[in-house]
């Protein structure tokens, strides 16, 4: 309503403050050791509502990495190129209850595909289904597609980021090579896992979240142009998995608590939207048990419940 768009503006800064209080409570991701570089005690949002109006509070200027966030993307692109038939041959559609990077249920569960393409395993099956010539294509597809999606046309990758989980990502690189076995990974497994490590690395405000999820709040449409830069039906597969999925092993909770399609990333990333209304992004690099950003879920509590905007 009206009314709500003229409030949040006076009520953001407020929100943000009283939210940042529980930072202290959570932890900076540091297994990628680039990442323990974060502030713990930041905190910022970007909401734009569906004529383009922004609105900010906090350390909403801060940079960070999409991390996860960006497997909503890939899977969206993969899609676009392949279809539903070939993605869903390679990943499931169901939650795991196990860690992200978990690769317990790839051996115990038959057929050995990834449960879903928002965990590691999952993501990274997705990341062989990228069209492209070569792996350096597909990763310039990706990008690219972000930069469309973000109306912004430098985004770049964070190259420390970058290099700093490519030399760790052992865990990851297991995991990798375990699908490939499986029969799961088309290519080679290095060049499959520098395009994940790639799409993980790049570099965003709040503000490129908040417009990469205006166009799925939109149904895929531009909010600029009206043009279809995603077809419905991907948005609508990439939003499901966001509510079953997006937030670890807290999806359920936040679906309760907050009700609204989103992704977090280890960086302390969320992306998430009010459909039809608003694309919103959020950082805050402390995390809490589960994984999520400790604030960022908190101010999106406040906000849900202020505004009555979860879709249960
Ligand atoms: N690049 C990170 C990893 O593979 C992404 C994890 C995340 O954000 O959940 O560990």
């Amino acid at each position: 309503s009206l009314d709500e768009i003229d409030r949040i503006p006076s009520l953001l800064p407020q929100w943000v403050e009283s939210s940042r209080q529980y930072c202290i409570n959570g932890k900076v991701a540091s297994y990628i050791p680039e990442l323990s570089k974060a502030p713990i005690e930041a905190l910022g949002i970007h909401l734009i509502d569906a004529q383009g109006h922004s609105m900010s509070a906090g350390d909403s200027d801060l940079l960070f990495t999409m991390q996860s966030i960006s497997k909503v993307f890939t899977l969206i692109l993969a899609l676009m190129d392949n279809g539903e038939d070939v993605v869903f041959d390679k990943v499931g559609m169901e939650p795991t209850g196990d860690n992200f990077n978990s690769m317990l249920k790839l051996e115990l569960v038959q057929p050995g595909i990834p449960f879903n393409p928002l965990i590691n395993a999952g993501a990274i099956a997705i990341s062989s289904l990228i069209a492209g010539n070569s792996p350096i294509e597909k990763s310039e597809r990706v990008l690219n597609f972000l930069r469309v999606l973000s109306n912004n046309r430098s985004l770049a990758y964070d190259m420390d980021v970058y290099r700093s989980e490519s030399e760790t990502a052992n865990l990851n690189r297991s995991m990798a090579y375990f699908l490939k076995d499986n029969g799961v990974l088309d290519g080679q497994v290095e060049d499959v896992l520098d395009i994940y490590f790639r799409h993980c690395s790049i570099s965003v405000t709040c503000a490129d979240l908040a417009q990469m999820a205006l166009v799925l709040a939109l149904n895929g449409k531009s909010p600029e142009t009206g043009e279809t830069l995603i077809p419905r039906r991907y948005v609508q597969i990439a939003k499901t998995f966001m509510i079953t999925c997006g937030m670890y092993n807290a999806s359920g909770e936040f679906a309760i608590q907050v009700g609204l399609p989103a992704k977090s990333g280890v960086s302390g990333g969320i992306l998430t939207m009010v459909p039809g209304r608003y694309g919103i992004g959020i950082v805050g690099p402390a995390l809490n048990r589960k994984g999520n950003s400790i604030a960022g879920v908190a101010l999106l509590e406040t906000l849900s419940n202020e505004f009555d905007w979860s879709l249960f």
